[in-house]
Formats: C-alpha cells, sequence, structure tokens
C-alpha cells in the first residue's frame, strides 16, 4: 500500500486542536498551536500545527486561543464540609471544629453525603480538577461512606477515597460514633477496597489516622501494619497548628514527626496535610523518607494556622501537592483560588516576590499531585500514555485579559469561569458551564437546602 495516495485512518475518540499545549512534562514543553488525540481514555498523539489526515476522530474541540494543561489534582479536602461553608467562622480551630464539622458531622446522613459529594466534586471540575482525594472522617456507618463515593462517581471525577480512623480524641471534642478501635477501621478500609476493586484508578481507596489528638500509639502501628502489608497509601492531618506538637508530647513526650519517624511510619506511601510548622529537621526526615506534603493555603490563612515551609520542603526534595482543604475551612473548593494563595502567601510571608513562580505553583497542581497519589506515571503531564485528564483554560474573559504568560495568568489571573472544558479520563465532563453528569446546580442548591434544614432541627432539638 502507498502511504502518501492512501493514508492509513488512526480512529481516536476525541480530539483537541489548535490549543497552547502546557505539557508540564519534564522539558516543560508548551506547544503554541498543537493538537491532542485520545483514544479509550489515554492520550495516543500529540503533535504541533494542524491535525494530520491520518486521524478520524469521534469528537473534535477546537480550542483555538484557548490553554489546554493537565487537570489539577486537589489532594486534600472533606466533602461533608461543603455543607457547612461560612459556618463557625472567625473562630480557632478546635473551637471552629466543635461549631461546625464536629456536631454537623455526627448527624449527617449517606444521602447528604452523596448531595455534599456532588456539589464538592462540581465545583471541583469547574475550577479545573480533575482528581479529588476525599479525607473522609465522620463516622464508622458504612453507608456514610458510600454515600461519598455515589456523589463523588455521579459527576465523573477521578477519586481518592481516604477512610480515617479515630481511636481517641474525645477530651478534644471528638463525638463517640466518630471513635472505634482500628482494628475494625482497617476491616472496613478492606471492606471498601473489595467492594469498589472494579472501579481502576479512578477510584482508589487510602486511610489514614485523622490528626495526632485523636490517634492513639497501637492505633498507628496497627494502621502502618495494614499499609505496608496491602499495599495501601495513607494520608494525616499532621503540623497544621502548634496544638498537633503539645498534645504529641504531653502524651508520648515527643514532637509527631519524629515520634512518626521512629515508629517507620514515615514512608513514600504517606501524604502530610499541611505541614505548617515543620522543622527544617524534619522536612529532611520526610524527604529521606519520600513522604508527599499536601499544601492547603487558603484552609491556613482561614485558621490562622501559618504559611507553610514550601520553599524549604521544595529545595529539600520534597514533592509538593496543593488542597483546598474541606469548605468549612476554606470556603469553597475554587482550586484557582487555592493556586493564587499557594504562591501569594510564600511571597508575602518571606518578603520575596521570586520565592515561588507561576509555573512552579502550576507544577505543584499537576505533577506534585500525580506523585502525592503514587500516579505520576498515569498523571499530571500531558504526554503520550497518560490518562486524558485534561482542562481547556479560556483567557478571554476580562479577568484575564491580556494573557502575556499563560501560567501567571491561570495563577494570578483566573476565576472558575476561564475553565472551558474538564476532561477525566478521555471523557469531557464539564464543559461551557454544563456538567455531562446533567445535574443543575440550581437543583442541587434546593436539595441541599432541605436537608441543612433538616440537620439545624436535629441540631437544635439536641
Ligand atoms: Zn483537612
Amino acid at each position: 500500500m502507498n502511504q502518501s495516495t492512501n493514508p492509513i485512518e488512526e480512529s481516536v475518540d476525541l480530539l483537541i486542536s489548535h490549543a497552547t499545549i502546557c505539557t508540564m512534562d519534564a522539558s516543560r514543553r508548551v506547544i503554541r498551536n498543537g493538537y491532542v488525540a485520545v483514544n479509550n481514555g489515554t492520550i495516543v498523539r500529540i503533535g504541533e500545527g494542524n491535525i494530520p489526515t491520518d486521524i478520524r476522530s469521534a469528537q473534535t474541540i477546537d480550542a483555538a486561543g484557548q490553554v489546554l494543561l493537565p487537570g489539577f489534582i486537589d489532594t486534600h479536602t472533606h466533602i461533608f464540609q461543603s455543607f457547612l461553608k461560612g459556618l463557625g467562622a472567625d473562630h480557632r480551630l478546635i473551637e471552629w471544629l466543635n461549631r461546625s464539622a464536629l456536631p454537623y458531622g455526627a448527624l449527617m446522613t449517606p444521602y447528604q453525603h452523596r448531595l455534599a459529594a456532588q456539589l464538592t466534586c462540581m465545583e471541583a471540575l469547574k475550577s479545573g480538577c480533575t482528581t479529588l482525594c476525599e479525607f473522609f472522617y465522620t463516622d464508622q456507618n458504612p453507608q456514610l461512606a458510600d454515600g461519598c463515593i455515589a456523589g463523588m462517581e455521579d459527576t465523573g471525577i477521578r477519586s481518592v477515597f481516604i477512610r480515617t480512623f479515630q481511636d481517641a480524641g474525645e477530651d478534644y471534642g471528638m463525638p463517640a460514633c466518630m471513635i472505634e478501635p482500628a482494628e475494625q477501621a482497617m476491616e472496613e478500609v478492606s471492606r471498601l477496597r473489595k467492594d469498589y476493586a472494579d472501579r481502576g484508578d479512578m477510584l482508589s481507596i487510602w486511610t489514614g489516622p485523622d490528626v495526632t489528638w485523636s490517634t492513639t500509639r497501637d492505633g498507628y502501628r496497627t494502621m502502618l501494619e495494614y499499609c505496608l502489608s496491602e499495599n495501601v497509601r495513607y494520608a494525616m492531618h499532621i503540623d497544621e497548628t502548634e496544638v498537633d506538637n503539645a498534645m504529641c508530647r504531653e502524651h508520648y513526650g515527643q514532637s509527631i514527626v519524629p515520634m512518626l519517624d521512629d515508629m517507620g511510619f514515615l514512608t513514600d506511601k504517606m501524604l502530610g496535610v499541611h505541614c505548617v510548622n515543620l522543622t527544617d529537621d524534619e522536612i529532611r526526615r520526610f524527604a529521606d523518607h519520600g513522604v508527599s506534603v499536601s499544601y492547603n493555603p487558603v484552609s491556613n490563612m482561614y485558621l490562622g494556622s501559618g504559611a507553610a515551609p514550601i520553599r524549604e520542603c521544595l529545595d529539600t526534595g520534597v514533592n509538593v501537592s496543593v488542597g483546598t482543604d474541606g469548605a468549612a475551612s476554606n470556603n469553597t473548593t475554587n482550586y484557582l483560588e487555592s493556586l493564587k494563595f499557594a504562591a501569594l502567601i510564600q511571597k508575602g510571608f518571606s518578603r520575596d516576590a521570586a520565592r515561588i513562580t507561576a509555573e512552579q505553583t502550576i507544577a505543584m497542581a499537576t505533577n506534585g499531585g500525580a506523585k502525592a497519589i503514587g500516579m505520576e506515571d498515569r498523571l499530571g503531564s500531558i504526554e503520550i500514555g497518560k490518562r486524558a485528564d485534561l482542562v481547556l483554560f479560556e483567557p478571554r474573559h476580562l479577568t484575564s485579559i491580556p494573557m502575556h504568560d499563560p501560567y501567571a495568568t491561570m495563577v494570578y489571573s483566573s476565576t472558575p469561569e476561564n475553565i472551558a472544558t474538564t476532561i477525566v479520563n478521555g471523557r469531557v465532563v464539564y464543559r461551557n458551564g454544563s456538567f455531562a453528569c446533567g445535574i443543575d446546580e440550581r437543583d442541587l442548591a434546593g436539595a441541599i437546602d432541605v436537608e441543612l434544614d433538616k440537620l439545624r432541627k436535629q441540631l437544635a432539638d439536641n
């Protein structure tokens, strides 16, 4: 067969053409007028210029004027807190928890978790996230976890469901219904891994201790043994405020990071969330053991926790990702806003505008996120063979005109209005204001209002 006169046709599911492609690959290649072909959820071709004539696609998106980039990975949120935006505002962490997250978290039903998950994930998709890590800590009732997962799956987002545990903490206000032996929690983690095993990498199940003050030494050990033997990843709130270390020293005579290091708890399966108060020695320990960090800049400002030592982490070789944290301490799941804070806080607190760049911030949101969830072989950059988790950024809105540099525009001059299209695993899940799941934002708001009235009444009656 003569290829020049009778070209071989390659059929693909989706083609994106004429985009400025920020690949976020190792060389940070930017293609000014390029195309990406996707088949079976995977990126199969990338190139410059017009679409080659030998490709046929079921769906084509002409992205002229837009920027194509890997989807953002939100490495930390608490979905149920989407019901609590603004509740407990202007109070310190423990008091805030006792006014908002804990009393409401103890009452919410599986249906309410499902609605909260739809709200959180739709907001995430609309701000450019293609993967969301849910740090689930509200109860031991298995139906709550199933409700939350159902809501995440409704929206088509890639999910990491982190079923955490508390085996102590009543003296700090942890409701009794949220406390259980670590062994029991690991049984539930096993149940989730078995029940959702067919989801492949669209849904990963992890575990983790919630916080320092709600975990016993035996609890850490039980969980660690389970995770290492079963090859399960884990996350933990750590060094969010000085309370973490104060409690740890009082009970165990050691700060939390050295204590965990002694137990063998610091591994490359661990994602440390917040890490505001890490010392240089602790950063070194994280680097030595391959622990990743989830940096939650908006939440850290909202709760007055402080600025995490992100420049020091990066310089020491610690992988850093970005999370929004729950919407009760953010008070949105708008990932673009978190990226702006992520950069500005580092600059402002160090009085150095060069402290962190827009490109480094996008790298934390993509490459860093992928590594933090152990999927750097599949996610975090636009490369052949990787999953097609992609976002089209439309710069032609008042906020972001003109665009001199895509990274600077995305980090400093954007709102969710700029996200034109969000693609997860090759599937368009959000485009031009509409969600493929068919859920209407106003209908969802109405359903949530009805459920919140019930919760308020229950709390008033208690
Ligand atoms: Zn959190």
